[in-house]
């Protein structure tokens, strides 16, 4: 999986942090943790798949003015914990000393808070929140921080939501969302499984039948059961704390949208061929599997 911002400041998380030494005397860091890292801590060892290998999946994003946890959801453990009918989604915001690491920009920061606020408000109704988002940073994306700001609150008011719910059901009727048409479908990760799973023999047929299959997949998950809507909703957090969605260039962010969507794709695959209510357990490690699959090919 393609990790489009500073992991190079990325360290695993552990108890005993050398970098302590580096820090900025006087100055603070605000500390982002997801409700899959809180849980993912406390019995941290409990997972021995070839995505961990018995190491922590727990990561680190680290800057000067911000610090971010997260895991590597090609761990099966962390994958069932990001994707857990339970997850609240929620993030606890604290602070920490400043280390001596380049900045986070405010924008980017505050795009990334924009996109959280959205998932809040359209949670249950996974399409229609990515619909918000791509109209979000369209519109967003040539306006100043506080415009952005401006336009974001006139979106979560009662009148601007019902607006987007409009616009977007005639959307659906017309042209069908997210737009599928010219994306790299031969690239979802979850191909890369399917001939060498036998549960994910369902998707040979769809992986055949192309484009209107696929569009057709994104409608059914409007009337799809509640806990496969929880599950995509929860993934879509898990990307936008995880990659700080919609990303550092204004002109990537079209592009992210559109991996973000083939990511969320992939799962809503695997979600028609195992069912969530009968195998969580599956659901999640072939989930994890098929992003180890992806960085294999990725390197290879
Ligand atoms: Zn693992």
């Amino acid at each position: 999986m393609k990790n489009n911002f500073a992991s190079i400041h990325s360290r695993k998380e552990n108890g005993t942090d050398s970098a302590r030494s580096l820090l900025t005397e006087g100055v603070t860091a605000s500390v982002w943790t997801p409700d899959y890292v809180l849980r993912l801590r406390q019995n941290i060892h409990l997972c021995g798949c070839s995505g961990c290998d018995g190491a922590s999946p727990l990561l680190q994003f680290r800057w000067n003015n911000h610090v971010r946890h997260s895991a590597d959801i090609s761990c099966n453990r962390a994958a069932a914990e990001i994707l857990s009918l339970t997850a609240s989604c929620t993030l606890s915001v604290s602070e920490d000393l400043a280390e001596h690491l380049p900045e986070l920009s405010a924008e980017r920061l505050q795009m990334n808070q924009h996109c959280l606020r959205l998932f809040a408000a359209f949670r249950t109704e996974p399409v229609l929140l990515l619909y918000a988002l791509y109209g979000f940073i369209r519109q967003s994306g040539p306006l100043d921080p506080e415009r952005r700001a401006a336009l974001l609150e006139t979106w979560l008011q009662p009148a601007g939501r019902q607006r987007l719910v409009q616009d977007f059901c005639l959307q659906q009727d017309e042209h069908g969302f997210p737009p599928v048409a010219g994306q790299r479908l031969e690239a979802l990760p979850i191909w890369l499984l399917v001939d060498s799973d036998a549960r994910l023999h369902k998707l040979k047929a769809m992986r055949k039948k192309g484009e209107e299959t696929l569009r057709q997949t994104w409608r059914g998950l409007q009337k799809a059961s509640s806990a496969r809507r929880k599950i995509l909703g929860n993934f879509l957090f898990y990307e936008l704390c995880h990659n700080f969605f919609p990303g550092h260039l204004v002109t990537d962010w079209e592009n992210n949208f559109a991996d973000l969507c083939r990511r969320a794709l992939s799962l809503l695959l695997l979600l028609t061929a195992v069912s969530p209510e009968l195998d969580k357990e599956s659901l999640s490690a072939l989930f994890a599997a098929s992003h180890r699959a992806a960085r294999r090919e990725a390197f290879s």
